[in-house]
């Protein structure tokens, strides 16, 4: 065998198995069915900004080993994520906090806010069983249905009612001026762009692109023991429990002649009325200086089976049918699966490559 490892995928999963096991003194060949590495935090340059291609990333952890090991690749910047939301012809921060209540209410202390919630929340005797319980119980009527109902339905194409409530869980609710979407200790932006930051981790090692893994298995799976699959697990079962969901959304980049568009890298848009979810201003990431910026629309599109999968649906209809393909994958002694498709799981970068390390050191056991 001419490698340890076939490893599907050049994404944070596949790029960090490969690093470690590659730092251990196995071989690794990594392939990809895209023209580029770094799955999709992708990123490429144009006017001196770097885009991202799919989607806005900002890296954020609480821990210290996946950070260290993330500063390995690249100098992180000290970007902070602190999205708007523009609705109702004003402008509301996120996440929830102090500031989002103060717009929306007008009330400037936490013991008024919190009396005003909980005058609003839904109050249950059980868990929230739905994205919608989740939401009124936590933040109350107001900001679920400005902020929160119509984002969501139009994202997921789905009723929150119909969503877990897991999804909403993601967002922090806090009684202090405090705009930082995120809790994490660390976070950050590479400086000099994710694709960069992929290839000091994929150093060394054979990359192939283009390569689709389906049309040549026979072939490629000669080529190593193992196989480390990072696609959809669905597909690699020949959809033989049936197929799986996925969110999936166009991504509509244009290069504008000003300065500055929105004075934010992220702003949402809940308005039904609209297309989009989102507009991501990229020089805001890297505070880029230049004449022109480029900005991003996300629009949410309908999943027919062909499109790219960006999103998992953890619904129960979806848990069913992935827990059968999870049972099945545990037994291949030759396979590992792992990453946002391969798990059928939402992760964040950092949960991808927590979960890489974790797959590595099971096989140095
Ligand atoms: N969300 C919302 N309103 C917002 C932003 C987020 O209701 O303005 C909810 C929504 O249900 C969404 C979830 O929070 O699916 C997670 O949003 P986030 O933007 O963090 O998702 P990402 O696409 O960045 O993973």
């Amino acid at each position: 065998m001419k490698y340890d490892y076939l490893i599907v995928g050049a994404g944070f999963f596949g790029a960090t198995f490969a690093r470690l096991m590659t730092d251990a003194g196995k071989k690794c060949l990594v392939i990809d069915s895209r023209p580029h590495i770094a799955g999709n935090a992708y990123s490429k340059k144009e006017h001196g900004i770097d885009i991202h291609v799919y989607g806005p990333h900002i890296f954020h952890t609480d821990n210290l080993q996946i950070w260290n090991f993330v500063n390995r690749f690249a100098e992180f910047n000290n970007f902070v994520l602190s999205p708007k939301v523009s609705t109702n012809g004003k402008m509301y921060s996120l996440p929830f906090n102090m500031n989002t209540f103060y717009e929306m209410w007008g009330l400037t202390k936490p013991s008024e806010v919190a009396e005003m919630m909980d005058s609003q929340k839904l109050k249950l005797d059980r868990e929230p069983a739905n994205l919608e319980e989740q939401a009124l119980s936590l933040v109350g009527y107001d900001i679920y249905s400005l902020l929160i109902r119509d984002y969501t339905k139009k994202q997921w194409k789905k009723d929150p009612k119909e969503l877990p409530a897991s999804i909403i869980k993601r967002l922090p609710v806090r009684l202090t001026y405090d705009n930082n979407y995120f809790n994490d200790r660390y976070q950050g932006i590479p400086v000099d762009g994710y694709t960069a930051m992929f290839e000091k981790m994929l150093d060394g090692i054979d990359v192939h692109l283009n390569v689709n893994y389906f049309e040549d298995k026979n072939i490629l799976d000669t080529l190593a023991n193992k196989v480390v699959f990072t696609g959809k697990i669905d597909e690699f079962y020949d959809y033989e429990f049936g197929k799986l969901d996925y969110r999936t959304l166009e991504f509509n980049h244009e290069t504008l002649q000003t300065d500055n568009y929105q004075g934010a890298a992220v702003v949402n848009y809940p308005d039904l009325s609209l297309p989009h979810t989102r507009i991501i201003e990229h020089k805001h990431f890297t505070k880029v200086k230049s004449d022109v910026t480029i900005i991003t629309k996300e629009v949410p599109t309908e999943w027919t089976g062909n499109e790219v999968p960006y999103y998992p649906i953890n619904d129960d209809k979806n848990t069913e049918i992935y827990n059968k393909y999870r049972d099945k994958s545990e037994k291949e002694s030759n396979v590992i699966f792992g990453g946002r498709l391969a798990e059928y799981r939402y992760y964040d970068m950092h949960q991808v490559i927590g979960s890489a390390m974790k797959a590595a050191k099971i096989e140095q056991s």
